[in-house]
C-alpha cells in the first residue's frame, strides 16, 4: 500500500483497434498520474526481458509475437507505454484492467470490454499492468531511462559514457 508505480503498455491489438482514447479515460477514473509516457517499437530482447517470468508457458512464443505486434505488421508493431503514480495504484489500475483471460473478466473492466482470446489461445487484452511493486520497478526500469520519468522514483547514479554513438536531431 502506499503511494505505488506501475508500468501500464496499451498493447498493439488496443492500438489497432483505436482504443487508446478510451483505455485511458478509464484509468483516469483511479485519478493517478502519469509520470512516463512514450510510443515504442518492441524488440524481441526487451518482449522477452519484459516476459522472462513466462518462458516456460506453452504459449510464451505466442506472447513474444503478440506484444511486438508481428500478428499485426505496420503500422501496429509497436505499444503506448504508460508509468503512473498513485496510492495502491498497482491493485487499483489492476482492477480497472481486469482480469488476465478477457473471457473472465469484469465486463466493464478493460480488458472484459474489449478483450479477447484469438483462435491460436492467446489472451489478446489490449493492456499490460504491473502486477507487484517488485515486478513494476523491474519493469519500469526496463522501459524507461531515469529522464524519461519526470519525478524522482528510484536512486539514479551518474556515469560518464565515452565514444557512445547516439541518434540526434540533424
Ligand atoms: N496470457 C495468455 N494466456 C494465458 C496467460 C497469459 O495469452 O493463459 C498472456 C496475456 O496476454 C497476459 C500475458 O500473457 O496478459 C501475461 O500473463 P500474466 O499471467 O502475467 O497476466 P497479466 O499480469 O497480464 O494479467
Ligand atoms: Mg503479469
Amino acid at each position: 500500500m502506499g503511494i505505488e508505480q506501475l508500468l501500464i503498455l496499451i498493447k498493439p491489438d488496443g492500438l489497432k483497434k483505436s482504443l487508446t482514447g478510451n483505455i485511458l479515460t478509464k484509468l483516469s477514473e483511479a485519478r493517478m498520474l502519469i509520470i512516463g509516457a512514450k510510443a515504442v517499437k518492441v524488440n524481441e530482447e526487451l518482449a522477452k526481458a519484459h516476459y522472462q517470468q513466462l518462458k516456460d508457458k506453452p504459449f510464451f512464443g505466442e506472447l513474444i509475437d503478440y506484444i511486438q505486434g508481428k500478428i499485426y505488421g505496420e503500422p501496429w508493431d509497436r505499444v503506448m507505454a504508460f508509468v503512473y503514480q498513485g496510492e495502491d495504484a498497482i491493485a487499483r489500475m489492476r482492477k480497472i484492467a481486469g482480469a488476465t483471460n478477457p473471457e473472465e473478466a469484469d465486463p466493464v473492466s478493460i480488458r472484459g470490454a474489449y478483450g479477447r482470446i484469438t483462435t491460436k489461445g492467446v489472451y489478446e487484452n489490449v493492456v499490460h499492468c504491473s502486477s507487484d511493486p517488485l515486478e513494476a520497478q523491474r519493469e519500469i526500469k526496463l522501459w524507461f531511462k531515469p529522464e524519461e520519468v519526470v519525478m524522482p522514483i528510484y536512486p539514479t547514479k551518474k556515469v560518464i559514457v565515452e565514444k557512445e554513438e547516439k541518434e540526434v536531431w540533424a
